[in-house]
Parts: C-alpha cells; sequence; structure tokens
C-alpha cells in the first residue's frame, strides 16, 4: 500500500503518511480552525485539549487533521497537502 499526498510526499507508511499531513497543517500555536485549541494532551490518554476524546488513535488523529486542515489544502508550508486521512486497511 503506498499513500500519497498531493504535495507528491509518498510513502508506504500509513503512520508516516498521517504524521505527514498533521505536521504539515499544525498551526504553530495549536489554534485550529474554528478558533479552538487542539492537541494531545497526553500520550495514551485520546483526548484532546478542545475535550474531544477519541475512542482510538486514528479517530483522534482524523479530528486533528479535521481541526487544523485548511479549506484550500494549504499548509504551513505554503504547498497543498491532502486533508483527510487514507481510509484504514483491515
Ligand atoms: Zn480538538
Ligand atoms: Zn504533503
Amino acid at each position: 500500500m503506498t499513500y500519497q499526498c498531493e504535495c507528491l510526499f509518498t510513502t508506504s507508511d500509513r503512520g508516516d503518511f498521517t504524521d505527514h499531513v498533521l505536521e504539515a497543517f499544525n498551526p504553530k500555536d495549536d489554534i485550529g480552525a474554528d478558533g479552538q485549541v487542539h492537541h494531545e494532551l497526553a500520550d495514551r490518554t485520546r483526548e484532546c485539549a478542545c475535550g474531544f476524546t477519541a475512542n482510538h488513535w486514528d479517530e483522534l488523529d482524523g479530528h486533528l487533521l479535521a481541526a487544523s486542515a485548511t479549506p484550500n489544502g494549504v499548509g504551513q508550508d505554503g504547498l497543498k497537502h491532502t486533508t483527510a486521512l487514507p481510509a484504514m486497511t483491515p
């Protein structure tokens, strides 16, 4: 399985891909597009600073990406990136 971002970043590791898109959109101050602060509170709790609690890591990653991704897909580095995580493969 190969994952490719719109910026042409390519990896076969889903975790690497997730890290890449989260990093691409991560605001310096952790304030998302909705004006709320979003970041993981601590390891292994799957809680976000906004009060959201995810049932699994993929859900938390999706939440963080949805909160920080820009409508036009342009990240902090000025490049266009994919704004959704790939579907989980069984
Ligand atoms: Zn949040
Ligand atoms: Zn990218």
